[in-house]
């Protein structure tokens, strides 16, 4: 669906599906350049991150390997609970590989400063991060990420993988949800 279908629970929209796959393709451009010569391993993390993923993985005129990751670290609402649990661990083994985590957000950057820590054990080559957008809070917690689609202000939206209450993911926009829907 698009923005337009419900725009009485939405307020604004943030970033149209246009602009997401133009944005998308520029940082294919890039990863592509930048592992030119290395195998690659996209490590999406789940739920949010299925559209990116599956968006960014076939812009890239490559072969690529994909594994993902389910962490939890929100509950039902719309505040990080700064609690980090694995639901699905990854079935590679990520021992010599070169790494691309591909997020859906970054919002506090509890959840990936954890992943990183956790990742950072496992033997890789290197590891690096995507994420499709970021807002200011990110810059609180240290995380460097190599690859953002865009910042956007501080307020909770769905849309492009990323849910309320495990709705909106299927909103091909991302947009700010009304206050209505959740208050
Ligand atoms: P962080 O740990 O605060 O960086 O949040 C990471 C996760 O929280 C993301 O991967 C999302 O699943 C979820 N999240 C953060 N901000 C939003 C939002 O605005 N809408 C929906 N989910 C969000
Ligand atoms: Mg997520």
């Amino acid at each position: 669906m698009r923005a337009a279908d419900i725009a009485d629970q939405l307020t604004t929209v943030l970033v149209t599906e246009e602009q997401i796959q133009e944005r998308l393709d520029a940082l294919a451009a890039q990863v592509v350049a930048d592992y030119e010569g290395k195998d690659l391993l996209l490590v999406g993390v789940l739920k949010g991150a299925v559209m990116v993923m599956a968006d960014l993985a076939r812009a890239l005129p490559r072969e690529i390997a994909m594994d993902w990751m389910a962490v939890s670290s929100y509950g039902a609402g719309t505040k990080s609970s700064g609690v980090v649990q694995i639901r699905k661990d990854l079935d590679a083994d990520l021992t010599g590989k070169h790494v691309l985590i591909v997020e859906d957000i970054i919002d506090s950057g509890l959840t990936l400063s954890w992943l990183l820590e956790n990742f950072a054990s496992r033997g890789a080559a290197s590891i690096e991060v995507l994420a499709l957008l970021r807002k200011p809070e990110a810059a609180k917690v240290e995380i460097d990420c190599r690859y953002v689609g865009f910042d956007i202000p501080n307020e909770f939206v769905v849309g492009y993988g990323l849910d309320y209450a495990e709705g909106y993911r299927n909103l091909r926009d991302v947009a700010v949800l009304a206050p209505h829907v959740y208050s």
